[in-house]
């Protein structure tokens, strides 16, 4: 429960950051919110020789306006998330998703940017990043580029983040007025990973949806976009047959681990019922 030794660095800026990492190389890596790292560390699961801490960078924090989109500084916390009026009102699925995190005492440390650049399974927000068609900007030594969410995450903890990148931002298209969304996450108890999540965006128009976008977690080595399930469900009255044959699409590109959670058949099984409920809420809320 100990971590091994490593030197800790505190960079003020990106620049810093990057030219430290690729500095460092394979001995250097990001900390953040350090509560998924430092656990890992304590397990000699990962043994970096050197921390970066973003922590000082003042250009990682903050939620801001640009255009259509709203732009989330990596740094910006899961607390912060729960208390910004501007996400409240224009994507309230962040909250909603960041009050399922754990606890307060995990969400006042854990970022935006450690959780979708952890490339955990188990973490909330990738498949909320998904389902709202995110965009990660990330700065290394080529510069900067910017990645979509939905093309991100290649195997458990495998993304497309290159040795020595630092993911700055996370871009969010506002999705339209009148939407409607849900976080719908079986846990065994409070603080615990999701045994199956999903989540739903859709707008209805006519009592019919017009879109819908559907990200699951924690029933694969990588979040999941269930394009095919939406798709479905496109142009429906979210009338229960319709409903049956979209979960049953959701369930089938799931591919869960058996572990403590449950046997992998009980997981998928566990994710179509959360999209159910997903489903059910986020028309409840829609406009149209
Ligand atoms: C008891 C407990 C319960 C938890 N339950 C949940 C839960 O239910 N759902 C959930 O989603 N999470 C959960 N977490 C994890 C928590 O949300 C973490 O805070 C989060 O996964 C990682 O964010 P962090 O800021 O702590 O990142 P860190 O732990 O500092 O970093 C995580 C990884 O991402 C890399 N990284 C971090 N930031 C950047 C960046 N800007 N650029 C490049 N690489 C970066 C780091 O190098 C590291 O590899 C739990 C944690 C604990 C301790």
């Amino acid at each position: 429960m100990i971590p091994g030794s490593f030197s800790y660095h505190r960079p003020s800026s990106v620049q810093e950051t990057v030219g430290l990492l690729a500095k460092l190389g394979d001995d250097g890596r990001a900390l953040a919110g350090g509560h998924s790292l430092i656990p890992m560390m304590k397990l000699r699961l990962a043994e970096p020789a050197n921390l970066v801490d973003l922590a000082g960078i003042a250009d990682l924090k903050g939620i801001r306006t640009d255009g259509n989109d709203i732009v989330i500084g990596a740094m910006t916390t899961q607390h912060d998330l729960i208390g910004s009026d501007l996400l409240g009102t224009k994507i309230p699925l962040l909250r909603e998703t960041s009050l399922q995190i754990a606890d307060p005492q995990v969400r006042y440390f854990g970022t935006l940017g450690g959780n979708v650049a952890n490339g955990d399974p188990g973490n909330d927000m990738p498949a909320v990043m998904l389902c709202l068609g995110a965009t990660y900007h990330a700065t290394g030594k080529g510069g900067e580029r910017r990645l979509a969410a939905r093309e991100f995450y290649q195997g458990a903890y495998f993304t497309a983040l290159e040795a020595g990148d630092v993911l700055t931002a996370v871009r969010i298209p506002v999705p339209p007025a009148g939407h409607g969304s849900a976080y719908e996450k079986l846990k065994r108890k409070i603080g615990d990973y999701a045994t199956a999540a999903a989540a739903v965006v859709l707008t209805m128009s006519g009592g019919k949806v017009s879109t819908c976008s559907i990200g699951l977690t924690n029933v694969a080595e990588t979040p999941l976009w269930a394009e095919e399930a939406a798709k479905i469900l496109t142009g429906s009255t979210l009338d229960a047959a319709t409903v049956k044959k979209a979960v049953a699409a959701a369930e089938a590109i799931t591919a869960p681990a058996s572990d403590a959670r449950g046997p992998a058949h009980y997981r998928t099984k566990m994710a179509g019922v959360m999209l159910t409920r997903a489903l059910a809420r986020a028309k409840s809320k829609a406009r149209g």
